[in-house]
């Protein structure tokens, strides 16, 4: 009964809410499996980003299909059996639309989404379609066990360079108090227009884009079991590793 309750729950496709399986700080950790199927997060949002069971690349999740980008940067099609032990997604909604015309680097256009966000806004969705000049990506080769703390997984990652390339960004903005739960700040994965190439964000520039916005005004994360939230690493040392693992090239 209680799992059928939690289906139909789940069946409004309520916008505006974020679906996060784990924590960033359990990554940090170095728990790399998780329980959660990618049939089971389907579920909770069309739109997102996340990894693979082991770090076994890169996940982009768009117009609700669930891709994995492998360390070169090709994309396939993830099994809905597949697992991860760090996803976000969310029911893309999006309230707010930028349109830019001409050439802006990630940090024009960022600029932007943040002058849009509406003030109540704590966390945004966003979704960046449009022609990109260049794209500069990565993605993590998959681990065994025992497993090594992520920053130290992330020395070994794959950098890549994607250029004159059409395409989709997707991703979030988080707030800085939920460093520890969140990557604060922006959070970016790329899949080329023909859903072949992909990976995590490092820059970008684009030639034109069409920005959409999806605010929420309550970072509302639904956790699977298992995790303690009551005890959120928001130590500096945790902050330090993070803009390691996820801003460094
Ligand atoms: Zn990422």
């Amino acid at each position: 009964m209680q799992s059928l309750r939690h289906r139909d729950l789940h069946s409004e496709h309520e916008p505006h809410v974020v679906f996060q399986a784990s924590t960033i700080g359990a990554l940090l950790d170095g728990a790399y499996d998780g329980d959660v199927t990618f049939a089971e997060l389907a579920e909770h949002g069309d739109l997102g980003l996340g990894t693979i069971n082991g770090l076994d690349g890169e996940m982009i999740a768009v117009d609700g299909r669930f891709l994995r980008a492998d360390i070169e940067g090709t994309t396939s099609a993830l099994d809905v059996s597949d697992r991860t032990p760090f996803a976000v997604v969310v029911w893309f909604t999006p309230t707010e639309r930028i349109e830019i015309g001409g050439p802006a680097s990630q940090e024009e256009v960022l600029a932007a989404v943040d002058d849009r966000l509406p003030a109540t806004a704590v966390a945004c969705a966003l979704r960046i379609e449009g022609h990109f000049d260049h794209v500069k990506a990565r993605s993590v080769p998959k681990q065994n066990r025992p497993y090594r703390p992520l920053a130290e997984v992330v020395a070994d990652q794959h950098v890549f360079d994607l250029e004159d390339v059409e395409g989709t960004i997707v991703g979030f903005r988080f707030p800085d108090y939920s460093q520890g739960i969140e990557v604060s700040g922006y959070h970016l994965h790329f899949a080329s227009a023909d859903r072949a190439r992909g990976g995590h964000v490092l820059d970008f520039r684009v030639r034109d884009a069409r920005v959409q916005i999806d605010p929420s005004a309550d970072l509302h994360l639904e956790l699977p079991s298992g995790i303690d939230l009551d005890a959120p690493d928001l130590s500096a040392s945790t902050a330090a590793a993070l803009a390691r693992v996820e801003h460094s090239d």
